[in-house]
């Protein structure tokens, strides 16, 4: 172990401060983990870590003797958007921590919304009073999930189990039992064409930024579909709304925006191929994720190089 008491300072941004603290406070006891944990309330503590959500920059220059952060989430996108993180400083970020099952979840009723035809039965006066219409087609659609991390994975297996062919694509090349696997640049194509339901589960990085235009939605099918649960700045806004206004794409499943919240003004909010939902497909939940961090840190305090932790994040990847 470290010398003395660990240290530790929490920002915990738009999530709730209380939930993680007890949460939190919880994890290192039930670990055996002597710390100081302290709300970030703009005066420095000396910490020897932070665990944040969405952070003030200052935070990092008023604590220069931090040793490594952890994010309170999966995506990483907005810790490393803000620059604050000097450059040599570890960043962990969670692993699955209970979000896979619930992304799997929360996509897999998107494709059973769209494959029966749901919105048709929606409550009065819109939903139709057919006991004879018609049954859905028995021919599976076949879904295809970009990036194969702990979501993509968690996805496949789910839409897989309920017979859908399913494909993946991710950076490097992936061998995954009952799926087509396809990666980089130069198999993009061919997997959007051969797909029918598109689910988005890339971490948003230089390269997955506006990956989905215009371009990419043309190599689709005639009348397929997108579900985003990955992150807003992968897909154009401007190019999936002239998509479905055409006809190209049938509709679209929004979970995460460029901007968040989502301004009422936006044209999303009003499109009628549109579902949007508040970045609530998976809520990193507090007693999992809190218990991976606390066995993190703990590996840390006994020497373990940050490197070598499941969530390391290499900055040269950005994911
Ligand atoms: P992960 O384990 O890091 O997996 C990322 C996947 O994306 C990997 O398969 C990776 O390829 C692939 N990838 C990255 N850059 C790529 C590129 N340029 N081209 C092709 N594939 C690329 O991440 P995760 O834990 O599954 O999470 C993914 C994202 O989901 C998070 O970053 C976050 O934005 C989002 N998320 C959203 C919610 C929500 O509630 N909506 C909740 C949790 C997470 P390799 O396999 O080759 O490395």
């Amino acid at each position: 172990m470290g010398a003395g008491l660990v240290k530790i300072t929490l920002a915990t941004g738009t999530m709730s401060a209380q939930g993680w603290r007890d949460a939190l406070a919880h994890a290192f006891a039930a670990a055996n983990l002597e710390v100081d944990l302290q709300l970030w309330d703009g005066r420095p503590i000396g910490a020897r870590y932070a665990i944040v959500w969405l952070p003030p920059e200052e935070l990092f220059a008023a604590e220069p003797g931090l040793r490594a952060v952890f994010n309170l989430g999966a995506g990483v996108d907005a810790l490393l958007a803000r620059g604050a993180v000097p450059a040599g400083l570890p960043i962990v970020r969670l692993v699955d921590a209970g979000m896979a099952p619930k992304i799997a979840e929360y996509v897999c009723f998107a494709i059973a919304r769209i494959t029966r035809g749901l919105d048709r039965f929606a409550p009065p006066p819109h939903g139709l009073r057919d006991w004879n219409a018609a049954r859905p087609r028995d021919e599976a659609p076949r879904v295809g999930v970009l990036g194969l991390g702990a979501m993509g994975a968690a996805i496949l297996e789910a839409a897989a189990r309920f017979g859908y062919p399913v494909a993946g694509w991710s950076r490097t090349p992936r061998r995954i039992a009952g799926v087509e696997t396809f990666a980089g640049a130069g198999q993009r194509d061919a997997f959007l064409a051969r797909t029918q339901i598109l689910v988005n589960a890339l971490p948003l990085t230089e390269e997955t930024r506006n990956l989905l235009d215009r371009r990419a939605f043309a190599q689709m099918p005639r009348g397929a579909h997108v579900i985003n649960i990955g992150r807003g700045g992968t897909i154009v806004d401007e190019d999936l709304l002239a998509a479905l206004d055409e006809g190209r794409l049938a509709s679209a499943t929004l979970d995460v925006f460029r901007v968040e919240p989502l301004p009422v003004e936006h044209p999303f909010w009003s499109h009628p191929k549109i579902t949007v939902t508040p970045h609530l497909a998976a809520p990193t939940p507090y007693g999992p994720a809190a218990e991976q961090i606390a066995a993190a840190l703990k590996k840390l305090e006994q020497g373990v190089q940050a490197s070598d932790l499941p969530g390391y994040l290499d900055r040269s990847l950005g994911y």
